[in-house]
């Protein structure tokens, strides 16, 4: 089979083993085994060619692009001033063609449609859609149209393996899968990026993050996880923020801190590993970066980051109580020239960056709090929680916080009645996919991106 018509879906049916619904029906992939023989397939107009009085029409489903040859005028009557993205049923003979897409052709076809097109859409799907920073705006305007451009859909299929791959390795290491609110009655976690609203009358909050939801059940389940969407009132325009994100969440009980640590660092590598096996071909058709992964993950303090970038640049950075941006990419460079691996943590975060929730290491007194960062990104916070009931109410007044506010009664009632030592994670999915794939901006990796200006589609 041509390297052009490899079918991107094909990697994920393997899995899946779907059979389809309509057994008349051949899958663009399932046309070389059927040489020869007479075949139904369904799709969208993808292209089409004139040449020397021949018509070459291209047709796209799901698992790749066939192209056919219409010699009959009657045939090609019932397509005349249809556009592309006209939805058909052709009926023809696969004929062996080395030059075709995938090997084959049809011939001799039988065309019915099914949905015409007959405004010429506002994108040729067939080109190169500009990923180029001042054309991102006009990406997302046509998303509609350009998630059918065969490139395009690549990003998404690659996104979709990295949630499965998260999904099965945390299925692996029995952790169960919890769904949680979005809507709260108030954002029990503080901070200023919160999203408020109407809620028949009252004020409520869209979640932030699962944290205390994913803290309560690990007094269930020990180890859970949650992918989800994440909503963070980012004022500011940037290449890694969304103000809808999707998040991988996680939490187990019966560990330390180094144990989290391990899960995750696995749990991150076993995703890429895979990615870049599976995917390879579209990957290297992004230009994505070699993948570099070591068996331990290199780990920085905090404090010893701050001294290095502090001492290569002359910005003085230890005040700081987290890595500024340029310190995510000087750590990340420095972790993958020196060591080879593209993943890196930065550990102990100073106690003036703690949550009330948080572990505090009192001999070394720092914060027991790791950051993940990818290719230049902070990607994941690995942090161990306060499990102590009584230690954790103390927290709870340190910060000025009410333990008897009604949007802590549940969350401590976890606490009251019996929480292991626990952590967890919370790890962002579109920058993960985005940085896997090489992608400037978060945005591209995200089907209808969410931001400062953007609501819709
Ligand atoms: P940053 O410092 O980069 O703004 P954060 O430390 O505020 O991130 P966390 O609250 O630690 O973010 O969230 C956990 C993970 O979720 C982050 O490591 C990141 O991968 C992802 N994430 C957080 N906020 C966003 C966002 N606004 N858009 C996209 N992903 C996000
Ligand atoms: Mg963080």
């Amino acid at each position: 089979m041509s390297k052009a018509s490899r079918p991107y879906g094909a990697v994920l049916l393997l899995c899946y083993n779907i059979t389809d619904m309509n057994s008349e029906r051949t899958l663009i992939r399932d046309l070389p085994k059927n040489t020869n023989k007479t075949a139904t397939i369904y799709g969208w107009l993808h292209k089409k060619r004139l040449l020397g009085g021949l018509n070459f029409i291209t047709v796209r489903d799901r698992s790749g692009v066939a192209q056919s040859l219409i010699e009959n005028k009657a045939e090609l009557e019932k397509l005349r001033g249809l556009q592309i993205g006209t939805v058909v049923e052709f009926i023809g003979k696969v004929v062996k063609d080395d030059r075709a897409p995938n090997g084959v052709e049809l011939h001799d076809v039988k065309v019915e449609v099914l949905s015409p097109v007959t405004d010429e859409p506002p994108i040729e799907i067939d080109k190169p859609i500009s990923h180029q920073s001042e054309h991102l705006d006009t990406l997302f305007e046509n998303r509609v149209l350009n998630v059918r451009n065969l490139q395009e859909q690549k990003i998404f299929l690659i996104r979709s393996a990295v949630v499965q791959y998260l999904r099965e390795f945390l299925l692996q290491n029995e952790f169960t899968e919890i769904d949680t609110p979005k809507l709260l009655a108030e954002a029990t976690e503080g901070g200023s990026e919160v999203f408020q609203l109407d809620y028949f009358g009252k004020t409520a909050t869209l979640a932030q993050s699962p944290q205390f939801y994913k803290q309560i059940m690990v007094g269930a389940y020990e180890r859970v996880f949650e992918i989800n969407h994440a909503y963070r009132a980012e004022p500011s325009a940037t290449t890694r923020h969304l103000t809808e994100c999707t998040m991988l969440d996680l939490e187990m009980g019966f560990c330390d801190h180094a144990q989290v640590r391990q899960m995750v660092g696995d749990g991150v590598k076993y995703v890429l590993t895979k990615l870049y096996k599976v995917f390879a071909h579209e990957l290297k058709s992004f230009n994505a970066p070699e993948l570099r992964l070591t068996d331990e993950i290199p780990a920085f303090s905090i404090a010893k980051i701050h001294e290095m970038y502090t001492k290569a640049t002359k910005i003085d950075t230890t005040q700081e109580k987290d890595l500024i941006p340029d310190e995510e990419k000087f750590i990340c460079d420095y972790a993958r020239k020196q060591f080879g691996s593209d993943l890196v943590y930065a550990t102990d975060f100073p106690l003036e960056a703690a949550k009330f929730y948080h572990k505090i290491d009192a001999e070394k007194a720092v914060t027991m709090w790791a950051d993940l960062l990818f290719r230049g990104v902070e990607i994941a916070t690995v942090p161990m929680r306060e499990h102590n009931y009584t230690k954790l109410v103390e927290q709870m007044k340190a910060a000025g916080l009410n333990p008897n506010d009604s949007g802590f009664k549940y969350y401590l009632q976890a606490f009251k009645y019996g929480l292991p030592p626990h952590g967890g994670c919370g790890l962002g999915v579109d920058r993960l996919t985005q940085k896997a794939i090489g992608l400037n901006n978060i945005k591209e990796a995200t089907l209808f991106p969410r931001d400062l200006n953007r609501l819709a589609p």
